[in-house]
């Protein structure tokens, strides 16, 4: 089954967060990646005195189940130093199960698919670079909707050459365009 995870970052050094937290999840036993979109820059929405944020989308092909998954994130996100304190606030890392091929669920704990995904443009502009088709339980394929008009969501490059140059800030990502 192809599981599709939204990450983000702004506090630290966001670029390695993700790239450690994807290191992560393909040491996992029971996992492999299937696809890895570039690294997007957005605007911090909700809470908007912060950083802005780093975001990425993952594919992995795995036959946990989603709860499963969700103990793996939850541990990759607090080895990273992941505290929760305001809601929409900074992270170290953020992990989100989006989809899990066909499976639904509906607990506080774990809802998938991720039931604020449809109005976030950054977890659907990064989505639809490595899964355009991919169709919601309402019948809609992800590239349907993404916004045509999005400012606040914009794309830096591939995770690797962020790295490889050093470049760990959402800030300095953004200035070395
Ligand atoms: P958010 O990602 O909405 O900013 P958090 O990362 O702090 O918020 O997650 C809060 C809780 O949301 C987690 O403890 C987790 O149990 C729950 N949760 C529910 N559904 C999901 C999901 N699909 N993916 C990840 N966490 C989820
Ligand atoms: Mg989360």
């Amino acid at each position: 089954m192809v599981c599709h995870l939204g990450l983000g970052a702004n506090v630290g050094y966001p670029a390695y967060q993700l790239a450690a937290a994807i290191a992560a999840l393909a040491a996992s036993p029971e996992m492999s990646l299937h696809r890895i979109s570039s690294v997007y820059l957005t605007k911090p929405a909700g809470f908007t005195d912060q950083p802005s944020f780093l975001n990425m989308a993952v594919a992995i092909k795995t036959d946990l189940r989603p709860s499963e998954l969700l103990h793996i994130t939850a541990n990759i996100e607090s080895d990273l130093g992941r505290e929760r304190t305001i809601k929409d606030g900074p992270r170290t890392i953020d992990i989100d199960i989006l989809v899990c091929g066909e499976i639904t669920c509906e607990r506080a704990e774990l809802t998938v698919p991720h039931p604020r995904m449809r109005e976030r443009q950054f977890v659907l502009t990064p989505l639809s670079e490595i899964a355009p088709g991919l169709v919601l339980p309402d019948g809609c394929a992800v590239a349907e909707l993404v916004a045509d008009d999005c400012r606040e969501v914009r794309r830096l490059g591939r995770l690797a050459a962020l790295v490889r140059a050093g470049r760990f800030a959402p800030e300095v990502c953004a200035d070395a365009e």
